[in-house]
């Protein structure tokens, strides 16, 4: 039963009691033993008196006759017997009537008190029981307001509770101690605590706190700093949750306040070391990717500068790793100091810098900005007392023009980077599309040569070199042709330097020297004729060990004669490593192998360096002859190569002679041997066996 039930039912049952109990008074008021004895016996004695001395004399009137007198004597004593009684009957009756109605009256209340009485057990029973249940809670109770007030006084963190209908805002004193004040020093309330907030950081809380009390969140959240008395911001992490009326209305919100400096801190350090480069302290590939995620939202066109330090290997050859450390340093210091904010350069790797411009307008405008970059890039870099010139290659992609995520722009601007190098390096290049597919020509490339690779889709022509006096062929220079079933032929100079990037040099290396000695051997069987043969060989190979290893064992193999075996490199193949390059050429002439310089004349021409090497002929290259008019002013180089070459007792080769002027010229100056078209074009080995077979009659 509910408790407003029993309420109702218990003044019910008092009403009826109280009811019973005024019957019961009425009928006590009614019984009244004196009065009812008294009115029996005064009705008796009325009735008898009035029957003595009236009945005789309404005898006497009646009759005369004594006969009838005493006849009617009898009737009349009976009568009177029946008549008191029949009074006596009703006044008993009514008496007894009464007697009984009480004795009802009496059992029913009875009953009624009885059922009363066992409701009011139940009742008090529930009602112990409830007792009880209240007495437990209210330990409870007690029970949770001791811990409360343990973990108020005992929290690191501190407990705050805000009343939200009158601003009373209680926070622990522990949380305003910690932060240097006294506990009466701060007023108990929202606006009280404002002034401690970090300018801008209370606005935010704000918005956080109509939010939750929205309903859109499900706790109250919220991070900021708050002013410590010795001045400093801490970084306090706030959480609560609200009561709420039976309307929704928040009436306040309780939590916990967090000091959470330290945590922000290592955050902060975490973040340097996720997002920022080590070594230059310029943000790394990470942050830049996620700052382009951001820009690429933004739909503004922006522009990505990939820049690559020329050269960086040979710094660190040459002087040492440190050296190079501390030139990506100094270059980070450029970057960092003439690049407009909020424009900013990120290190990807190494030697990989990139740069992303925000606001992309025009070619024009970015070029005047990255021309000023370059000017500053090319001064001389002061180091260990010296100066270098140190240059650095770019290539600029702009989005959305060159790509719609990250990893296109980044290709694109890798690709014109690439461009650059190959324009000479030092400086930057635009992207255009024109480059993207000179790469995909290179990709395709290096996929068909492996295949060629596997085929044997390759043939060495052989071009003669003549001795200049006679006129004889002297020897032959092997010269690698691809006939690609698909494209035709397709010359070294775009091949090999693909293989040579990609490894497949090594074997195709490999394929020229053993076919070239293996037609060397031919000849001999042939026509008895001992020709020299030269062949080109990659620095490639010739600096790297292994490979060196197997070359020495198959000419030991072949068993051809070392000293009609030429190995042609060039400058720029020994350069790759000067010092690796130098042992290998050792090797080689350790056989008694000839060793020529090719191409002399276009890359570092430094005779320096060539007195370094290990080599016994020198071949000037046709883009040296083509560039001198004959007896004009630059013959006097053409003239002191030749002399120098041959104070060095080297032989000298003049390449590329078309025209019998150039061969006038060149025999005039003092060259030993001759090659070009002049004298006989590369040819296939079948061609030249036509050749040697006309030369092998005539000596006959
Ligand atoms: P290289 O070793 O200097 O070879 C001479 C190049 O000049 C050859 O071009 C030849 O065909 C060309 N040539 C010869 N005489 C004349 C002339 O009078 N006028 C003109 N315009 N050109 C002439 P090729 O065969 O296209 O070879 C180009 C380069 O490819 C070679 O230059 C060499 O560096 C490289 N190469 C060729 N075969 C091999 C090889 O088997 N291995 C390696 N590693 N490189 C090779
Ligand atoms: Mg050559
Ligand atoms: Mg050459």
């Amino acid at each position: 039963m509910e408790d407003s039930g029993k309420k109702e039912w218990i003044i019910d049952k008092y009403n009826k009691i109280q009811n019973e109990y005024q019957n019961f008074s009425g009928i006590r008021d009614k019984i009244r033993p004196e009065i009812g004895a008294l009115r029996i016996s005064i009705t008796y004695l009325l009735v008898g008196s009035l029957w003595i001395l009236l009945s005789d004399i309404v005898l006497d009137m009646l009759t005369s006759s004594e006969e009838m007198y005493k006849e009617l004597q009898i009737y009349k004593g009976w009568f009177y017997v029946a008549i008191t009684g029949i009074i006596f009957f009703f006044l008993i009756y009514r008496v007894l009537n009464l007697y009984r109605q009480s004795v009802e009256q009496v059992l029913k209340s009875y009953d009624e008190v009885n059922i009363a009485y066992e409701e009011l057990t139940i009742m008090n029973e529930e009602l112990t029981a409830q007792y009880d249940e209240a007495d437990q809670q209210r330990d409870a109770l007690m029970l949770s307001e001791q811990r409360y007030q343990l973990i108020v006084d005992g929290a690191s963190d501190g407990i705050w509770d805000w009343d939200l209908t009158n601003d009373f805002y209680f926070v622990s004193d522990k949380w305003k101690k910690l932060f240097g004040y006294e506990p009466s020093e701060i007023r108990d309330t929202m606006l009280g605590w404002q002034e401690y907030f970090y300018p801008g950081d209370f606005e935010k809380i704000k918005e956080i706190l109509v939010q939750y009390l929205r309903k859109e969140t499900d706790i109250f959240e919220a991070t900021y700093r708050l002013k410590h008395k010795n001045g400093e911001y801490r970084w306090v992490y706030s959480r609560g949750k609200a009561v709420w009326n039976q309307e929704g209305k928040a009436l306040r919100i309780a939590g916990s306040h967090k000091d959470i400096t330290e945590t922000k801190l290592m955050e902060e350090q975490l973040e340097i070391f996720a997002y920022y480069d080590q070594m230059t302290s310029l943000w790394n590939r990470i942050r830049f990717e996620q700052e382009i995620q951001r820009l690429m939202k933004r739909q503004k066109s922006f522009a990505i500068v990939n820049l690559d330090i020329d050269d960086l290997k040979e710094i660190n050859d040459m002087f040492g790793q440190e050296i190079g450390d501390e030139y990506i340093r100094y270059f980070a210091s450029i970057l960092n100091e003439q690049i407009k904010k909020p424009d900013f350069a990120a290190r990807f790797s190494g030697d990989q810098f990139v740069i992303l411009i925000y606001n992309y307008n025009n070619e024009k405008e970015l070029s005047f900005y990255l021309d000023y970059l370059f000017s500053i890039i090319k001064r001389p870099w002061k180091t260990q007392g010296t100066d270098i010139l140190m240059t650095v290659s770019g290539g600029v992609a702009v989005y959305p023009e060159h790509g719609e995520t990250l990893s296109q722009m980044m290709q694109k601007a890798e690709i014109a980077m690439v461009e650059q190098k190959e324009k000479g390096k030092n400086g930057y290049t635009f992207f255009q599309p024109k480059m993207y597919e000179n790469t995909l020509k290179i990709i395709r490339l290096n996929t068909r040569l492996r295949e060629a690779v596997y085929k044997s889709e390759f043939q060495l022509y052989y071009q003669p070199q003549v001795d200049l006096v006679t006129e004889e062929i002297v020897g032959v220079e092997a010269l690698i042709r691809w006939n690609d079933p698909e494209e035709g032929f397709i010359s070294p100079m775009d091949f090999i330097p693909v293989a040579e990037k990609n490894g497949l040099i090594v074997p195709i290396g490999y394929w020229v020297l053993k076919t070239a000695m293996e037609q060397k051997r031919e000849w001999e069987r042939l026509f008895n004729l001992n020709i020299k043969v030269a062949v080109n060989m990659s620095g490639y190979c010739i600096t790297d060990d292994i490979v060196m290893e197997h070359i020495c064992q198959m000419i030991e193999e072949m068993g051809v004669k070392p000293e009609e075996l030429e190995i042609e490199v060039t400058e720029t193949a020994v350069m790759i490593d000067l010092d690796k390059a130098k042992e290998g050429l050792e090797r080689i002439r350790s056989y008694g192998i000839t060793i020529a310089m090719d191409d002399f004349g276009t890359g570092y021409s430094s005779l320096t360096y060539l007195q370094r090497l290990p080599i016994d002929i020198l071949k000037i290259d046709r883009e040296f002859l083509n560039t001198i008019e004959i007896g004009g002013q630059d013959s006097y180089i053409y003239n002191s190569v030749i002399e120098l070459g041959h104070n060095m007792d080297l032989k000298i080769v003049a390449e590329g002679i078309e025209t019998k002027e150039q061969r006038d010229y060149i025999k005039y100056k003092g060259c030993d041997m001759g090659q070009g078209y002049y004298f006989y074009k590369p040819m296939p080995a079948e061609s030249l066996n036509q050749i040697f077979q006309n030369q092998s009659s005539k000596e006959v």
